[in-house]
């Protein structure tokens, strides 16, 4: 058994049978081989090994002289690994003696060789793990082609284990057999973790290496509150899991019962929690834990999927099934954040050198002006289906809403020439999640129908911390000291100027913030619709009095340790079973 350590990022629990797929996000399923085929799949293993050789050289000769000696070096080491028998032999006698078809048994001793090197001490041989991994790589291509197996076609549950895992492909998942997720890299606020989340599976990220550690056919335990993966659990362990696992439904059934109930305080205060989704087809989820409507609809996952961008009818009828389906609660549909982490089929992006500062969202839509007036075509032809809000992204100045807004008449006007009717009155309004928009709010606050504040991009561009990236993530968090303010001008400024105000980031399910937000004046949040009934069980056990005791308190601190420890402190008070 082994435990592995990462960042928690979707709680619950899952036991499962391990799928691993590798970098390029291929599956190695655990597959066996009749005894009539083992002569034919050590076939498949020496022109896979042939191959590669073949290719390595080849890219060798046509780099001979623009590449430096260390580059030379690293091409020499793979192809002496590939030419020398041992891993080759290895490969073979796993698929004679134990009938592992010839993918999975490439998998399995390449693997070996990884953990073999993670344990080195010495760490430029420590380094080689990943240089094993690109080998691995580039014999898994030739023996599986190019085809991606589809994780929706599972047939049983399992849970992923990946280097890496796309937004786009992570929304796949919705639709298979994956009970669980954990990966190398990736941090609590990337878009990853965001979609695990929303579709409420068990994920640990950033547990550096995981990938190297697991084969597939392995079971583990990913727990996703503790941030634990369980590689090949004991049998204690594993019965100390399963009965934590029905702790969490009892937890989630209790909850169940506060879905019709409203979300309001002791002493009256109404509050709106409304629902993040990525898909009109979670609407009905949502409505189900007792959603509001929709604060949030991300409309990029539209293109992120294979096969060209969306026409204007395909949008059309996603954006009404998400109106219709909210059944006259309002939906508020944020214009496509593409760019940074979501790429349109991800090669349409030239790769940039720091994309989370590049051309994204809103920036990307108005220099995409044709692709950018199809949406807001399909949006207004959709708005007659009820109450719909209008959200652009990412904006840092005024100018920019001005820009979009002028775009939105243009597409007003495409409409009137068709005479297809819209709903002219269709409120505009920001994420506030730029330091830039943050600052500047009042000066928003005079033009805009609402703001929703951004907290996972805020807490990003104000720590300057990469939302994403494993490394840092311990840097990245809502409750420093400086996000605390920021948020309390916004909510204040929004106050006095009589602006609707709501907040779409993580920060609004996660009860640890709860009392905290409420407390600083916000009384609309929006979140993954699996987190709603925790955060009204806790609205519904305080008092507004109580909760700006809270907010004040929590704005006297200098860290942003004393900061968590005290909204822990507070939180546990009130709901002392819950994993804060
Ligand atoms: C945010 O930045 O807080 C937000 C809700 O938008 P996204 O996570 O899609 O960037
Ligand atoms: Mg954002």
């Amino acid at each position: 058994m082994e435990i592995l350590r990462g960042i928690s990022v979707s709680p619950g629990i899952a036991i499962a049978e391990a799928v691993v797929l590798d970098a390029e996000e291929y599956r190695i399923p655990r597959r066996f081989t009749g005894l009539e085929e083992v002569d034919e799949q050590c076939d498949i293993i020496v022109r896979a090994f042939a191959a590669s050789i073949e290719e390595l050289t080849a890219q060798r000769t046509e780099l001979h002289g623009h590449v430096g000696q260390d580059a030379a070096d690293i091409f020499n080491w793979h192809l002496g690994v590939l030419q020398a028998p041992q891993i080759r032999e290895q490969i073979t006698e796993l698929i004679r003696e134990k009938r592992y078809a010839a993918a999975y048994a490439t998998s399995i001793v390449m693997r070996t060789y990884q953990r073999r090197f993670l344990k080195m001490q010495d760490r430029l041989l420590a380094e080689r793990v990943r240089d094993v991994q690109d080998i691995e790589r580039r014999l898994l291509r030739h023996i599986l082609g190019e085809t991606r197996e589809d994780l929706a076609h599972l047939t049983r549950p399992v849970a992923i284990v990946a280097h890496d895992l796309s937004p786009s492909r992570t929304a796949q998942l919705s639709k298979a057999q994956v009970v669980g997720v954990a990966l190398d890299v990736g941090g609590a606020a990337s878009h990853t973790a965001i979609l695990l989340r929303g579709l409420g599976r068990p994920a640990v990220l950033g547990v550096k290496d995981l990938s190297s550690h697991i084969s597939g056919g392995d079971t583990i335990i990913i727990d996703g509150a503790n941030g634990l993966v369980v590689v090949a659990p004991d049998e204690p362990t594993l019965a100390q899991y399963r009965s934590q696992q029905q702790t969490y439904v009892r937890i989630r059934d209790e909850l169940g019962a506060l879905r019709d109930l409203p979300a309001v305080t002791q002493d009256g205060a109404t509050f709106k929690l409304l629902a993040n989704i990525e898909f009109p087809h979670e609407v009905p989820v949502c409505l189900e834990q007792g959603a509001d409507g929709v604060g949030l609809y991300r409309t990029e996952f539209l293109y992120l999927r294979e096969g060209g961008e969306p026409s204007e009818e395909e949008q059309y009828e996603a954006y009404r099934e998400a109106i219709e389906s909210a059944g006259g609660k309002p939906v508020t549909i944020r214009t496509f954040d593409l760019g940074a982490d979501k790429y349109t089929q991800e090669k349409s992006f030239e790769a940039e050198p720091n994309p989370m500062l590049g051309l994204r969202s809103i920036r990307y839509s108005l220099q995409r002006l044709d692709m950018f007036k199809v949406q807001l075509r399909a949006i207004l032809r959709a708005s007659t289906a009820g109450p719909v809000r209008l959200m652009f992204p990412l904006i840092i100045s005024l100018m920019e809403y001005r820009q979009a807004r002028m775009v939105l008449h243009d597409a007003m006007e495409d409409l009137d020439d068709m005479g297809v009717p819209f709903r002219r009155d269709i409120v505009t309004g920001i994420m506030v999640e730029t330091p830039a928009a943050a600052i500047q709010c009042r000066d928003f606050a005079r033009e805009v129908g609402f703001v929703s504040i951004g907290t996972n991009d805020l807490v990003q561009y104000l720590l300057a911390v990469d939302r994403g990236n494993e490394r840092v993530s311990r840097f990245y968090t809502a409750a420093h000291p400086a996000v605390l303010r920021v948020i309390h001008d916004v909510i204040r400024t929004c106050k006095k100027a009589g602006v609707d105000c709501s907040l779409c980031g993580e920060t609004a399910g996660e009860p640890l913030y709860t009392m905290l937000l409420a407390g600083l004046g916000l009384r609309s949040f929006s979140m993954a619709p699996h987190n709603i009934p925790e955060v009204k069980k806790l609205l519904r056990m305080c008092t507004v009095k109580q909760m700006e005791r809270v907010a004040r308190r929590a704005l006297s601190f200098e860290t942003e340790r004393q900061v968590v420890n005290y909204l822990r402190s507070q939180t546990k008070k009130m709901l002392p079973d819950d994993p804060i």
